[in-house]
């Protein structure tokens, strides 16, 4: 993709501190950090996000984040860590190239990220369930 900033950071046409790289991925440094440590895991191929992503590829990009999550964990001392990756303006994404999110978490720190929790009438999230799992390729 000619114009996709993440393409070319992804791919080395421009530089970043890079944490971790393979054929498939670069992780590097959020220019914007929630937290001090808050790393982006970038694939290389131009995919926009989860709903073109196969799952052969979702498998060997994942297979770094539990690397990564510990790397993370152990420079910056977080508490906890949230890997996040987020899909479509709706659900808060910027930039409209595949990445997860790496957010180092320390007690009482003022991150926000959450819900309130919501609730099912009788039945509804079992016929919500059918309704996907039949969905499933
Ligand atoms: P999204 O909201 O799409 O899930 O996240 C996009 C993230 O990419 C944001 O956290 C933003 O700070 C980061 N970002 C955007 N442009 C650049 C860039 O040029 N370099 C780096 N390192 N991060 C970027
Ligand atoms: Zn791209």
């Amino acid at each position: 993709m000619e114009n996709c900033i993440f393409c070319k950071i992804a791919n080395g046409v421009i530089p970043s501190a890079t944490i971790f790289e393979n054929d498939d991925v670069r992780v590097i440094m959020d220019i914007n950090p929630a937290a001090k440590g808050h790393a982006i895991l970038l694939v290389k191929k131009h995919v926009a996000n989860i709903f073109e992503l196969d799952p052969d590829t979702a498998g060997r990009i994942f297979s770094v984040v539990p690397r990564v999550a510990a790397a993370i964990k152990k420079v910056t001392g977080c508490d906890g860590l949230n890997i996040l990756q987020n899909n479509g303006t709706a659900a808060g994404q910027t930039v409209f190239h595949l990445h997860i999110h790496f957010i180092p978490r320390f007690e009482n720190d003022k991150i926000l990220m959450g819900w309130k929790p919501g609730s099912y009438a009788d039945g509804e999230a079992a016929e919500i369930a059918a309704k996907i799992a039949a969905e499933i390729k």
